[in-house]
């Protein structure tokens, strides 16, 4: 692969996402691209000034003939929004910055991957693929890898056991329709309800709304989120350029999925060198796959009216 990454957005997200890739030194270049060049500029500079004391890693704020040389664009370039506004509320504006991106990207002949991170996020990432004319593969968003991060996080507390231990997903939109797959949990090869056994069982309806509802706490308190999303970024980078195979929740567009097709959504996938290798469904209780039904409902109609 190309050692290069492409940023598009230099504001919170895509500067923090700067950052822990220069940390992680998973490639040797990345370059910084916003409409705001002073912007850019300066959030380069001070990442070059912290380089020296990290991985070598050369950043710098270019324009899209730099992207166009990258094996992975990140999207995070977006319309400004109002405090806690919902993720669906912001769609038109930020499809039309999405739209202008994934065009530029294009016209310059970029021919890597496109991982889309603003959101509503599964409507942006299905806007860059129709878009972009890429392969379906090549095109993904962050979707519900960070939901599922603080998923794990949130039993982990509740079962007194390390995250790392506890597998699961949550699958759907990234957002208010989103589906926690309970009863796809495992941890050490038990189901939940095997695992907690006798104990008080969990309140399952109160730990899905925490995970759903965790971004606008955190909106709530410092304006916007970063760590978590430019965390969940590097990781899916890493899986592309490791060419790990690893199993992630990312949003991908179905094609045949619990029936489902032509829409983008999270579901657990194989991903490698190819971007989205295979996408995996796991199974469901009645309850997850009506929801998950429902998740994909509410985002072709959304998409529909875009
Ligand atoms: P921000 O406002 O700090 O940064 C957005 C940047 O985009 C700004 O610097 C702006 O100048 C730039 N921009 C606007 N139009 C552009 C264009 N046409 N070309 C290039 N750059 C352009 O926002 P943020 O806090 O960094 O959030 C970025 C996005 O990430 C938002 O949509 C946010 O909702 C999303 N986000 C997603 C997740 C997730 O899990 N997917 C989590 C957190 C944030």
């Amino acid at each position: 692969m190309r050692d290069r990454i492409a940023i598009i957005g230099a504001g919170h997200v895509g500067a923090t996402t700067a950052y822990a890739l220069m940390l992680r030194g998973l490639v040797h270049e990345i370059v910084l691209i916003d409409d705001n060049e002073a912007l850019a500029r300066a959030e380069a500079a001070d990442l070059s000034d912290a380089n020296t004391l990290a991985r070598p890693c050369r950043i710098w704020a270019g324009q899209y003939d730099d992207a166009c040389g990258a094996s992975i664009a990140i999207i995070t370039a977006c319309a400004a929004t109002q405090g806690a506004q919902s993720r669906l509320s912001v769609a038109h504006d930020s499809g039309e910055i999405v739209a202008a991106c994934v065009t530029q990207l294009m016209v310059g002949g970029f021919d890597g991957i496109i991982l889309v991170a603003t959101n509503p996020v599964d409507l942006m990432a299905q806007a860059a693929f129709q878009d972009s004319g890429l392969a379906p593969a090549r095109v993904l968003g962050t979707g519900t890898l960070l939901d599922t991060s603080r998923l794990k996080q949130t039993l982990s507390a509740e079962l007194k056991l390390s995250a790392g231990f506890i597998h699961g997903f949550v699958i759907g939109e990234h957002g208010d329709s989103e589906v926690a797959a309970f009863s796809a949990v495992r941890v050490g090869g038990m189901g939940l309800d095997a695992f907690t056994g006798e104990r008080a069982q969990l309140d399952l309806v109160r730990i899905a709304g925490d995970v759903r509802d965790a971004a606008y706490g955190i909106i709530g308190g410092k304006g916007y989120t970063s760590f978590g999303i430019a965390t969940a970024i590097v990781r899916i980078c890493e899986a592309i350029v490791r060419d790990e195979k690893a199993v992630l929740p990312v949003s991908a567009r179905l094609d045949g999925q619990y029936g489902l097709s032509d829409v983008f959504l999270s579901l657990p996938c194989v991903i490698g060198v190819g971007g989205v290798e295979r996408i995996l469904t796991p199974e469901l209780s009645t309850a997850e796959h009506e929801g998950l039904l429902r998740s994909a409902a509410t985002l072709k109609q959304a998409f529909a009216g875009l």
